[in-house]
């Protein structure tokens, strides 16, 4: 395990709201430098969009995050670091899209990395080095005598801190800083955040060979933005034939309240056009996201507010991918550490 040191002038205890990719790196990262720190999550485990859903009797399928980039070698580093060597590694697929005009192009070469065995593996493997509080949804924030004391959404004390980060998706973080009284942080939150797209994602198991030479590719769909051979991914080869599927944002928004059954039938209908795949289907599983990808936003990296003690971080402040997760909240805890 790495060492922790206590290189600050004083402890602080800080609060983290969310225990995404964002969040973890904030506790990870506060917890080094020798502070106390406390997460909390709404859900019931750590990972937020890095997600997977156990599929039979031991696989599982990768229905949030599809793959991330690591372009910034302390984000590596980092990984290797906390996460450690084993819990990801780099999907060796071939990738491309479908031209308007028609016809399949490959996506420029960049390595594109992955959880294994599973996309949480990288969340579970962090989410040890920190103190974690699980289902418990942060509701409000009331400052007093200089301090923040968090209440969940049952009214309970959650207890009292020098400082808080929140990593929740912005529809989520507004919610927790309009009920707490914080106006000026809700206007630099809608300042900065860009469109939360939803998305419903499918995982289909499929009983025989698709015909197509690509393990991830963009169709040239209304329906479709973006399909994947699970088990093409390293660690996934005893589990199964799972695909799955991403509808469209547009497609998504129009479909918000359809059961899922039809919905995880409207999509594999489409990958069959796309792919001509005329094979079983043994299983299928449809999950919502309300909020999958953000639209650039105004793109600070990170909010701050060292007065008041209280920062945001996540992947909508910085890009809007896992990197940027990373990098949100690594840049907020640098700010934090200057101030
Ligand atoms: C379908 C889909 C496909 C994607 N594909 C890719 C991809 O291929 N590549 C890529 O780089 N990125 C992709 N992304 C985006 C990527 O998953 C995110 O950028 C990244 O995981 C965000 O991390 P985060 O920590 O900022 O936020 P999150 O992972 O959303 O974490 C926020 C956490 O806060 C918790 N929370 C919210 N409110 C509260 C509250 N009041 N109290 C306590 N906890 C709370 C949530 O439960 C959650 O765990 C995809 C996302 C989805 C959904």
């Amino acid at each position: 395990m790495p060492k922790v040191t206590s290189d600050s002038a004083s402890i602080r205890r800080v609060a983290v709201i969310g225990s995404g990719l964002a969040g973890l790196v904030s506790a990870i990262l506060l917890k080094e430098q020798g502070h106390q720190v406390a997460v909390f999550e709404k859900s019931r485990g750590p990972g937020g969009r890095l997600s997977s859903k156990r599929v039979g009797d031991t696989g599982s399928v990768d229905i949030g995050a599809q793959y991330f980039t690591i372009r910034d070698p302390a984000f590596h580093a980092f990984l290797q670091t906390w996460a450690g060597n084993d819990t990801f590694s780099e999907w060796p697929g071939r990738f491309g899209f479908q031209h308007p005009q028609g016809g399949w192009q490959p996506f420029p070469d960049e390595a594109r990395y992955v959880g294994t065995p599973r996309m949480t593996a990288v969340s579970r493997a962090l989410s040890k080095h920190v103190d974690l509080a699980a289902q418990v949804r942060i509701a409000r924030l009331i400052r007093e005598d200089g301090h923040w004391q968090l209440l969940c959404a049952e009214d309970r004390d959650q207890g009292r801190f020098d400082q808080v980060i929140i990593t929740a998706p912005p529809a989520h973080a507004q919610q927790i800083l309009d009920d707490s009284g914080l106006a000026p942080m809700v206007d630099k939150v809608s300042d900065s955040a860009g469109l939360m797209l939803p998305c419903w994602a499918v995982a289909a198991r499929l009983d025989d060979a698709v015909p197509l030479a690509y393990e991830g590719f963009r169709p040239d769909s209304d329906t479709l933005y973006w399909v994947a051979n699970n088990a093409s991914k390293p660690g996934r080869e005893q589990g199964g034939g799972w695909w799955v599927l991403h509808a469209t944002p547009e497609w998504t928004n129009h479909h918000l309240e359809t059961d899922p059954d039809l919905i995880a039938e409207r999509l594999i209908g489409a990958f069959r056009d796309i792919t001509g795949y005329a094979g079983d289907v043994s299983e299928q599983i449809a999950h919502r996201w309300l909020y999958a990808r953000s639209t650039d936003g105004g793109c600070p990296g990170y909010l701050w507010d060292g007065s008041e003690g209280l920062g945001l971080a996540g992947d909508w402040l910085a890009g809007g991918r896992v990197e940027g997760a990373w990098e949100s909240a690594a840049n907020l805890v640098a700010a934090m550490k200057e101030d």
